[in-house]
């Protein structure tokens, strides 16, 4: 971190130590003035910054420094109260280093934007309050002169509470009206703040708790002991689907809440994962505004609102993606991070952290208890049980007394080529879907997009439609009859001959979700077939509405890519099938296996969650593979097993950790050599035990015009390999042409 002190001595100030934002890290010194002493470590504060004036964040409060010179006082505070708390501050400069990024970045995640900048100030509307309703006389003489402001008394003075919000009665056009009314002494224009409740207007009835089967009440027993100080590890509950996990999660939040506590709930995706949310605000019902949302696709007013609702201690369970782990609860009790193997949790850009990670570390800083749940843990998350760094609850038994469903592998290999299904469905999945169908009840339809497009190739000289930016295959959309390339966005006409051998006969490879739902609406053509994939789900509420839906039954098929296998539970449901099982086993990942068997297990057990009994069926190419045997036998810790040993034969993950570098330029050859200048000094100043692999292209060689290499580090210890690149990338001040991207324990290899 880069220390600059301003001007001459001075001693016996009390100053404050501010991280600027936006200034890569730059730290400087402010006297605090005398009305402002409430300054505190995590104080958002206004300061003076040469001619002008910028924010920062107070990272220590300096009681008896010596400065050369006066030091210049702080402007204002940005916020009343400390904006971010001291076990939050902690997190940052932690996370900071641990992930090789600038303080100044975990801040920004700790504080969205909105709050950051107290632009969103609370939303207000005019309400207006009849003070005094004139006799008929002057009522009429009012009607004569100004018939609007008549009007606007008669309205009011027609309603129960003799107010009204000024919208409703025409809203700025009748402001003059209503400002004159209040001249005359009739009504007062008030100002209310209107609270942006995510959830809407939505109502939640109060839900009784559920008596818990045996499984359950030892799972929340052993919770409850760590609660009360007993057991201070992280808690793994490995739960089939359908186990009862959230009742028990329920109960718990219950407990802490009454002991004053709050709760913080991560989830994968609050639009996929709908009923967590709603199961929480109907249990809590009896507390309105308890609950408070943070979703990713709030608007800024929203997020203002809840944040401070949070923070103030009003709503004292929150719920949220990756990003909630940083919400303000006040006196942290209980973290719940639900399907906490889900790659969601890891943010893809900068900074890379990964939000089950803080959340174990927050845990501990906060003296708070931890629950990771989830049906298929993650490899990471049961090593620690083995360890004995986290203990072990588990629930084998679906609570709601179903069996888990009949799952069925099917080899492609050995399906007859029909065009007409063009090697989308077997004939077994079709007549499974028919019979199905016949009964009125559900079906869900998966498809494994990873890698996967319909995409133009030309049969004659194997000539592929690449985007020029992207070195990558582009994407048919049917809808705009255009070509996309999914990287960048680039959009291109579909070539009506081979653009390299003239021919024809270039043909539409693979197939994308669109093109299954056209073959369905033609194999299917009474059902009611709906799709959920990322071209569906950009426009905002579309994904609820479909879901909405299919829950009403008002669909019979809903097709979608891996994002529908998150946490749906939907009793009509009796069929799951698996269109393309083993893409995501194609793919030059370490956790691939994992994440196949992940997927499938997790899909399997959307199937037979109401009172019928469910079925899967699988379709795949090799069907001899781990991950789809295990899944279909629902046996996790033999999957467990075998992957463990081989991540541990191969030194991968949880057993050492991944770091991805790479460096991005327009300019081919730049990136080239500098990262094989870098690579030169790391492989010097690396210690020994640390592996890094020769650099290279990365899978995705070029991505929005910029040529990308990277090399691979394999370490022990992941702090030496943040400590040493950062120290190194800084060394070689690199300039603007060339992006470094540094990812401490990667889940993304591309
Ligand atoms: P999970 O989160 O483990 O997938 P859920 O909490 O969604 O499981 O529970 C699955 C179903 O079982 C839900 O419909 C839930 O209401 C029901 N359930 C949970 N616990 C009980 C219980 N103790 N008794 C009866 N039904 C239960
Ligand atoms: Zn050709
Ligand atoms: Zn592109």
């Amino acid at each position: 971190m880069q220390e600059l002190f301003s001007s001459a001595p001075a001693a016996g100030t009390r100053a404050a130590r501010v991280l600027m934002d936006g200034l890569n890290d730059m730290v400087l010194d402010y006297a605090i003035p005398p009305g402002m002493q409430g300054v505190v470590r995590g104080s958002r504060v206004q300061v003076p910054l040469r001619s002008r004036h910028t924010t920062g964040t107070v990272l220590q409060v300096v009681e008896d420094g010596r400065w050369e010179g006066e030091l210049r006082p702080l402007t204002r505070l940005v916020n009343d109260e400390p904006v971010v708390s001291p076990v939050l501050m902690d997190i940052a400069e932690w996370a900071a280093r641990y992930y090789a990024v600038p303080v100044e970045q975990m801040i920004r995640c700790i504080v969205p934007e909105p709050v950051r900048q107290e632009r969103h100030e609370e939303k207000t509307r005019k309400v207006v309050v009849l003070t005094e309703w004139p006799d008929d006389e002057k009522l009429n003489k009012i009607n004569a002169r100004a018939p609007r402001q008549a009007a606007v008394l008669r309205y009011l003075h027609a309603g129960d509470t003799k107010r009204e919000p000024l919208a409703d009665l025409g809203g700025s056009a009748a402001l003059p009206a209503c400002r004159s009314l209040e001249k005359q002494g009739y009504v007062r224009i008030e100002e209310e703040t209107v609270h942006r409740d995510p959830a809407g207007k939505e109502e939640f009835a109060l839900s009784r708790p559920l008596e818990l089967n045996p499984e359950q009440a030892a799972a929340l027993a052993a919770i409850n002991r760590a609660v009360d100080g007993q057991d201070s590890r992280p808690m793994l509950l490995q739960g089939v689907t359908g186990s009862g996990k959230t009742e028990v999660y329920l109960q718990a939040a219950r407990r802490v809440m009454d002991q004053g506590k709050g709760v913080l709930i991560l989830v994968p995706e609050i639009s996929l994962t709908p009923q967590t949310m709603a199961r929480f605000k109907s249990r809590f019902a009896d507390l309105p505004g308890s609950v408070a949302i943070l979703h990713s696709a709030m608007s800024d007013g929203e997020r203002f609102d809840e944040w401070h609702a949070i923070h103030r201690g009003k709503a004292r369970i929150a719920i949220g993606p990756r990003s909630a782990v940083f919400a303000p609860v006040q006196n942290l009790g209980l973290i719940i991070v639900d399907e906490e193997h889900d790659p969601s949790y890891k943010q893809e850009n900068s900074p890379r952290y990964h939000g089950r990670d803080i959340a174990v570390l927050r845990a501990a800083k906060e003296g708070a208890t931890i629950v990771l749940g989830s049906a298929t843990p993650s490899l990471e998350s049961l090593q620690n049980t083995r360890t004995g760094k986290y203990a072990m609850l588990r629930m084998d038994k679906r609570a709601d007394g179903q069996r888990l469903p009949l799952t069925r592998v099917l080899d492609m290999r050995s399906e007859p080529k029909d065009k007409r299904y063009l090697g989308i469905l077997s004939e077994r999945l079709r007549m499974a879907i028919d019979e199905r169908l016949a009964k009125a009840e559900q079906v869900i339809l998966l498809l494994n997009r990873r890698g996967f497009a319909r995409t133009l190739q030309c049969p004659d000289c194997g000539f592929k439609v690449e985007c020029p930016h992207c070195s990558l295959p582009m994407t048919y959309h049917v809808t705009e009859n255009r070509l996309i390339c999914h990287m960048c966005g680039h959009r291109a006409v579909v070539p009506r001959c081979c653009p390299e051998c003239r021919s024809t006969g270039i043909l539409l490879e693979g197939y994308g979700t669109q093109k299954v739902e056209a073959v369905l609406q033609r194999c299917f053509p009474q059902a009611r077939i709906k799709r959920v994939d990322a071209d569906v789900t950009a426009r905002k509420g579309a994904l609820s509405a479909i879901l909405h839906d299919f829950r009403a039954r008002k669909t019979d098929i809903l097709l979608g890519t891996q994002m529908i296998s998150k946490g749906l539970d939907f009793p009509g449901v009796t069929l799951v099938g698996v269109l393309n099982a083993d893409l995501g086993l194609c793919v030059p990942d370490p956790r691939a296996a994992e994440r196949t068997f992940q997927l499938l297990t997790q899909v399997a057990g959307r199937a037979g969650r109401g009172d019928i009994d469910g079925e899967v069926i699988i379709q795949t190419y090799s069907p001899e593979a781990g991950a789809i045997q295990f899944a279909r036998r629902h046996d996790t810790d033999g999957f467990a097993e075998t992957e463990l040993a081989l991540r541990e034969q191969l030194q991968y993950p949880p057993f050492t950790h991944l770091a991805v570098l790479t460096l991005r330029s327009g300019q081919e050859e730049l990136a080239q050599f500098s990262l094989a200048t870098l690579h030169r000094r790391l492989a010097a100043a690396l210690p020994p035990g640390v592996e890094i692999t020769e650099p290279m292209p990365a899978p995705i060689a070029k991505a929005h015009g910029q040529f990308r290499f990277q090399c691979t580090i394999k370490s022990p210890s992941a702090r030496t390999v943040a400590d040493i690149c950062s120290r190194e990338i800084a060394r070689m001040n690199f300039g603007e042409e060339i992006t470094v991207a540094l990812d401490i324990d990667a889940y993304s290899f591309m």
